[in-house]
């Protein structure tokens, strides 16, 4: 699995195109503010695109949906259900920012934790963590060495939980049961800022280093 990372907006979001190479099948994970070029990818490499798979369904994470179902006006749209409310209120949660983000198209498939979704030769098992969002989900495949994780972890930092659905207890329980129980070389794709792995967090974000004060004892 090959990903590759498109970077833009004013939150910095990272949306990704993972790609299976032996088949050369894609899906494009929180396609934000440079959807557009990852739909230009698409079209110039002839990638097969399968899917839009959503962490959740905060504004900077599918704001380009729409870019990337204009090249592909049946691609499936997939996000957790509790992110349902989310994904439909985007106009306003833009205007609280004092931005201006249009509805975008029906999610048309539920996110199931627990399952696994394969593309091509590649798939990625999908663990649910909530806590910055209701319906948070992260795309894992340990066979790639690699976790898509949105916006539950960063390098350094952990995700806000003071917008709505957010919950700092739920988000830390999430970490510690769905991130910190990957093996320490899986490398951590975050919603925003560099990519980084689980070792290094376990071992130096002060958010959950006991240490600093972070609440992972
Ligand atoms: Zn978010
Ligand atoms: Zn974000």
């Amino acid at each position: 699995m090959k990903i590759q990372t498109f970077t833009g907006g004013v939150f910095g979001e990272n949306g990704y195109l993972a790609i299976c190479e032996d088949s050369n099948v894609c899906v494009a994970v929180d396609p934000g503010a440079c959807a557009a070029d990852m739909a230009g990818e698409i079209q110039t490499t002839g990638l097969e695109l399968q899917a839009v798979l959503l962490t959740h369904a905060h504004l900077d994470h599918i704001e380009g949906v729409s870019d990337i179902r204009a090249i592909s006006p049946d691609v499936p749209i997939w996000l957790h259900p509790e992110d349902l409310g989310l994904y439909h209120d985007v106009a306003q949660h833009a205007a609280m920012f004092g931005l201006q983000v249009l509805s975008q198209p029906e999610p048309t498939n539920e996110l199931e934790p627990g399952e696994r979704y394969d593309f091509g030769a590649c798939s990625f098992d999908i663990r649910f963590a909530p806590g910055h969002a209701p319906g948070h989900v992260m795309f894992v495949s340990v066979k790639d060495g690699l976790a898509l994780v949105g916006d539950v972890v960063f390098q350094g930092s952990i995700g806000r939980t003071d917008l709505p659905g957010g919950d700092l207890r739920t988000l830390m329980k999430s970490i510690r049961e769905e991130v910190l129980t990957l093996p320490d070389e899986i490398v951590l794709y975050t919603g925003h800022g560099p990519h980084t792995t689980v070792g290094h967090e376990r071992v130096g974000n002060p958010f959950l280093v006991p240490h600093f004060g972070g609440n992972l004892a």
